[in-house]
């Protein structure tokens, strides 16, 4: 079974890829890892070059702003949020510049997206972001996306980039979500401090046992999501669709041998709903019940 369904790995059109912002630096200093990056936008543009329609969810923008402009303890403490969307705003700019300069190396167009949850909840944004996402594909480009975190603030703020890539994987229709994490899958327990933890190749439905196994740390202290958001991410794109993988992304090189059908990282397989409502869940998730918000 679990080869068989490894093997359908292979036959993945639309693709979402997401790299949070410890992965993508050096944790001794918090500056970029060039290799690791580089090595990412080449795995990205072969899997585009095999015909897939790629995208990339990156993390990193408020972390790289934070290095650009040497934020001091005393700056987060006169006003943290404005700080931090100060930051969002130069680090997005250096983020994207470098990835444009290595997608260029190859010879690959990209572009960016910036969302908010108006884009989830708003009808006429949603349709917007949908249109522009396939006319990108249409024309062979990867777009790279983020939570717009300049301008969002808690009411509009999706979160956390876990669930910004799978809402991204569900609004287009994605067959496959990979979150690249500084950890190799999902484990019965925290394996950082149960040596019995054992890990989960296959989650053929996500259920509460699995949210009990899941824990809110990175382990990192850098960006936001923990396993639970990981697991809040697997809910929307199995629910939407889409097969979902959590895999380490200290060799990112991990991205073809997944494709290939080799078994590394947690596979969550698809379970659609055809009574899953993107904006409904967005809301529940931030204690709307009720007041679904999408017009
Ligand atoms: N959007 C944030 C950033 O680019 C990251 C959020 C997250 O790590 O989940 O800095």
């Amino acid at each position: 079974m679990t080869d068989e369904v490894r093997q359908k790995l292979r036959e993945k059109k639309r693709i979402v890829v997401k790299i949070g912002s410890s992965s993508l630096q050096h944790a001794q200093t918090g500056d970029l890892d060039y290799i690791r990056l580089e090595v990412l936008v080449r795995e990205l543009c072969n899997l585009k070059n095999q015909g897939k329609d790629v995208v990339l969810v990156t993390s990193g923008a408020i972390a790289q702003g934070k290095k650009a402009v040497h934020v001091r303890p005393e700056d987060m403490e006169r006003n943290s949020i404005a700080v931090k969307q100060a930051c969002a705003a130069i680090g997005q700019a250096r983020l994207m510049m470098i990835y444009q300069k290595i997608f260029s190396e190859y010879g690959q167009a990209a572009a960016q997206i910036l969302m908010t949850r108006h884009t989830v909840d708003n009808e006429m944004n949603r349709c917007n972001a949908q249109n522009t996402f396939e006319e990108l594909f249409c024309l062979g480009v990867i777009p790279i996306v983020n939570e717009n975190d300049t301008v969002a603030t808690h009411e509009i703020e999706i979160g956390d980039n876990d669930t910004l890539s799978a809402v991204v994987a569900s609004m287009i229709g994605a067959d496959l979500l990979i979150l690249l994490t500084d950890i190799d899958g999902l484990y019965t327990d925290d394996p950082r401090t149960n040596p019995q933890a054992r890990f989960v190749d296959t989650v053929e439905r996500l259920d509460e046992r699995f949210y009990g196994m899941a824990k809110s740390s990175t382990g990192s202290g850098v960006g936001t999501g923990g396993m639970s958001t990981k697991l809040i991410a697997a809910e929307i794109a199995t629910k939407s669709g889409a097969d979902m993988i959590i895999a380490s992304s200290s060799d990112i090189r991990i991205l073809h041998r997944i494709m290939d059908g080799r078994s590394y990282g947690t596979l969550f397989l698809a379970n659609p709903q055809a009574s899953f409502c993107l904006p409904e869940f967005i809301a529940t998730l931030h204690g709307e019940e009720g007041k679904t918000g999408h017009q």
